[in-house]
């Protein structure tokens, strides 16, 4: 078992704060409320690297972390489909997204984190395969696996693998108990080419 740590290094709120870096990247992409926060701080093995939302869609920022000592990027984009949301908000959304990630030759995967207990939202979806259409791949990862019982659990992993078209089910992560941790590194770590 690996001993890996993440260090926050940027936080950028505007298109024209965005730099170029030369490692690879890993974005982390979901719905407000998924449970990102809570699996940034998992995988940091600390309660309050990443604020934990009372106010879902508050955020609005970049968030890039080094993960070490493998020296890639895991960058936590801000979370999506916050229906207080203004318009004008949702678009800003869109335009720092498509930005980051159009001819970002560093962006190896997005992982798109998914709520285990809903069945696919049309947001996500929606998101998904706009990403598969920059020929980003997508690393689809259920949260709060803790809640759903195994059977819709597998039931889901199979609508979303045939939604996706992959040859392997997603990820199974629970931030409570720490399922899946394991399984997640490992799968970050291949895509961002280690
Ligand atoms: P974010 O908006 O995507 O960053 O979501 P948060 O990490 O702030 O989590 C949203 C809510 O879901 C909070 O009330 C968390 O306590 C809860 N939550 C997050 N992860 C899990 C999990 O793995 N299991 C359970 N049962 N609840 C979770």
């Amino acid at each position: 078992f690996m001993n890996r740590t993440i260090e926050l290094v940027k936080t950028i709120y505007e298109i024209k704060q965005l730099e170029a870096f030369d490692e690879p990247q890993i974005a982390l992409a979901g719905r407000s409320n998924v449970g990102k926060s809570s699996l940034v701080n998992r995988l940091a093995g600390r309660k309050a690297l990443a604020k934990i939302s009372s106010k879902p869609g508050k955020t609005r920022s970049l968030n890039y972390y080094r993960v070490q000592p493998d020296g890639y990027f895991l960058v936590d984009l801000p979370g999506y489909g916050y229906a207080k949301c203004s318009k004008q908000e949702r678009l800003k959304w869109a335009k720092l997204i498509e930005a980051y990630m159009k001819d970002n030759q560093g962006l190896k995967a997005v992982a798109v984190l998914l709520d285990s207990r809903l069945s696919p939202q049309k947001i996500d979806l929606e998101l998904t395969a706009y990403v598969r259409g920059l020929g980003i791949p997508v690393i689809p990862i259920l949260t709060k696996a803790d809640k759903p019982k195994q059977r819709e659990l597998a039931q889901l992993q199979k609508q979303w693998q045939d939604i996706l078209q992959q040859d392997r089910a997603p990820v199974l992560f629970s931030s409570k108990t720490g399922k899946g941790e394991e399984k997640l590194w490992n799968r970050l770590g291949e895509y961002a080419g280690l």
